[in-house]
């Protein structure tokens, strides 16, 4: 059996051209700890200078993470037309 992390390692993503992420940058001005920041593995959240949020799409891992954690529901999520791509299993 392959371990975990090396199983993860063989997973590819076919970028979307259209971002499957937003968020409502009005709730994210007024939300003070970002926690999507926190969360994401992945970076896909950053602060943006004028205190909303820019969101990186294309470093999304479908994890959900962000939106469980968002205490705003800021986010509306649809799975990409890409997606994640397994080459084991
Ligand atoms: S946690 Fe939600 S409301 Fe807060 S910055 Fe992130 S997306 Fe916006």
């Amino acid at each position: 059996m392959i371990p975990l992390l090396k199983r993860l390692g063989l997973n590819t993503y076919d970028v979307d051209k259209t971002p499957h992420i937003e968020v409502d940058q009005e709730k994210c001005l007024r939300c003070k700890d970002k926690p999507c920041t926190l969360s994401c593995p992945a970076g896909t959240y950053e602060p943006s200078p004028e205190g909303g949020i820019i969101v990186h799409y294309e470093r999304c891992l479908e994890c959900g993470g962000a939106l469980v954690i968002c205490p705003y529901g800021a986010i509306k999520f649809r799975f990409p037309n890409g997606g994640i791509k397994y080459k084991y299993g």
